[in-house]
């Protein structure tokens, strides 16, 4: 065996084991009963202590090292190696004792986040998210920062992202999005009072695989199953599970989080799979990720075309339900805007200012700004601040969500630059397309998804996100793509003079 096989062949081995742990974690999701959970921790936890062994033992080490400077790899080859050897670096600045330690205290996090959650009371959770953040403050210091300790952190769900590119874009959402919103506010309501008849569950999951299908989801690499929160996983690139929810008297719960998974599916399923386990046949980062679910959820999904061509349809589905409600209200409809408390419901303008106090709050956290106990009222001040509201409880304000539990800080930013990616790559596709417009209003998306798989997809970890922008756009990462597109649709959606 050459040291690239050695290699491949390593890599390999502790990626089917992460997928394995995948296939157990959609399970538990899914299907598990309640008394499955134990034995299933203890499953997940003996897959994910081999396969990080594997990848931090010296003999991989070394064999990384050899393939270094062996001039006889191909492209692919050298930068398999170059992305693998930067991730052995990485993972072997946490001792395995760490790296329990950590695992034990998520656990314990995420127990009394629930606990707390349950009661309605900030103070059964406080504890244990201080001592969380104490350990995620060593870790800054385990992976060392030029520059601020929230960096490190960062760099786990989008390499490269630093405070210093970060601050710049969430000053442009501070600076922009105000004004649009007043003028949002100051408009005429639109009515979506409609989303809340009776619409059976069998029948919105069935117009959900219609949608699907036209997207591109290849059902024979894929499917849809149910779970509380929908998310998406991959086994293969001809595994891909997403999941979603229903709600009979909430119309708007189903569809857009099928299309949302549908989206980073699609990513996945587009992934090459001659380099399964490998960097190059592995997603690039969380931002990247979410912008091909905003994208297909927001861009396309929520856009007039889309719905010039799936509305009839729809209503042959629904059609009590959707008597008397034109194409143009039920489009208005899909994009009403209102301050509301809870991130994962927000709005398409609104949602970034949810993840704007996220942000604000961990790079406080960690400059050891605010105490852990004055959390709660340091999230109402924020609230109130950019939205304008307040919390009357801590279930629908500081524990309203599950990552600090897990130790997730520096996850939120990625879901903005998700938002604001995805603009970019659609307006850049809509140019490179001509009739894009005019495909989605006849439910061809088929051109759209091969722009998606050329410019994205294929390139799997090739380029960090900033430069993978500059192939697919002519320019890194530009707001203005986003504030365009917003202030598009909404100057039409309200009617804005
Ligand atoms: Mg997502």
């Amino acid at each position: 065996m050459t040291s690239y096989e050695q290699y491949k062949n390593i890599t390999q081995k502790a990626a089917d084991l992460q997928f394995a742990s995948a296939v157990l974690g959609w399970d538990q999701e899914v299907y598990m009963p309640p008394k499955g959970a134990h034995y299933r921790g203890q499953q997940l936890s003996t897959l994910a202590s081999q396969a990080h062994e594997w990848l931090t033992s010296d003999s991989y080490g070394n064999t990384l090292q050899d393939l270094a400077s062996d001039k006889t790899l191909n492209e692919e080859q050298q930068n398999n190696v170059r992305l693998s050897h930067e991730d052995y670096e990485k993972n072997k600045k946490l001792p395995s004792s760490f790296v329990e330690e950590l695992a034990r205290q998520t656990s314990i996090s995420f127990d009394s986040w629930a606990k707390a959650r349950k009661e309605n009371k900030f103070s059964i959770y406080e504890p244990e998210l201080a001592k969380m953040l104490s350990l995620k403050k060593k870790q800054t210091e385990l992976y060392g920062y030029d520059k601020h300790p929230y960096d490190s952190l960062l760099d786990d769900y989008e390499k490269g992202l630093t405070v210093a590119i970060l601050d710049p874009v969430f000053e442009k959402v501070k600076e922009q999005l105000p004004p649009l919103l007043r003028k949002i506010t100051n408009a005429q309501q639109v009515n979506n009072d409609f989303f809340h008849k009776h619409f059976p569950k069998q029948l919105q999951w069935d117009f959900s695989v219609n949608v699907l299908q036209k997207m591109g989801f290849d059902m024979q690499a894929g499917r849809q199953d149910y779970s509380e929160h929908p998310f998406t996983t991959s086994f293969a690139p001809n595994d891909v599970r997403i999941t979603t929810r229903v709600d009979e008297n909430n119309f708007s719960s189903l569809l857009w989080s099928s299309i949302h998974e549908g989206g980073h599916a699609l990513y996945e399923q587009g992934l090459p799979e001659n380099e399964y386990g490998l960097p190059l046949g592995s997603a690039v980062s969380l931002g990247i990720h979410e912008s091909q679910s905003r994208l297909w959820e927001n861009c396309v999904g929520r856009s007039k075309a889309f719905w010039k061509y799936f509305y009839p349809i729809l209503q042959q589905y629904f059609p009590a339900q959707l008597d008397n409600i034109p194409v143009t209200g039920f489009y208005k409809a899909v994009n009403k805007v209102q301050p509301s408390l809870i991130r994962t419901e927000a709005d398409e303008v609104t949602y970034h200012f949810h993840v704007l106090i996220r942000y604000e709050i961990e790079k406080a956290l960690l400059e050891g700004n605010i105490p852990v106990k004055d959390l709660p009222g340091a999230w109402n001040d924020m609230y109130k601040k950019y939205l304008g509201i307040s919390s009357p409880d801590d279930k629908q304000g500081i524990l309203q969500d599950v990552h600090w539990s897990h130790g997730m800080l520096g996850y939120f930013p990625t879901y903005s630059l998700g938002s604001f990616y995805a603009a970019q790559f659609f307006e850049q596709a809509s140019k490179d397309i001509n009739d894009l417009h005019t495909q989605i209003e006849s439910g061809e998306f088929s051109n759209l998804l091969h722009w998606l798989r050329t410019h994205i997809h294929q390139y799997g970890r090739r380029y960090q996100s900033e430069e993978l922008c500059k192939k697919a756009t002519g320019r890194g990462l530009d707001f203005t793509s986003f504030m365009n597109y917003i202030e598009n649709k909404y100057t039409e959606v309200y009617d804005i003079k």
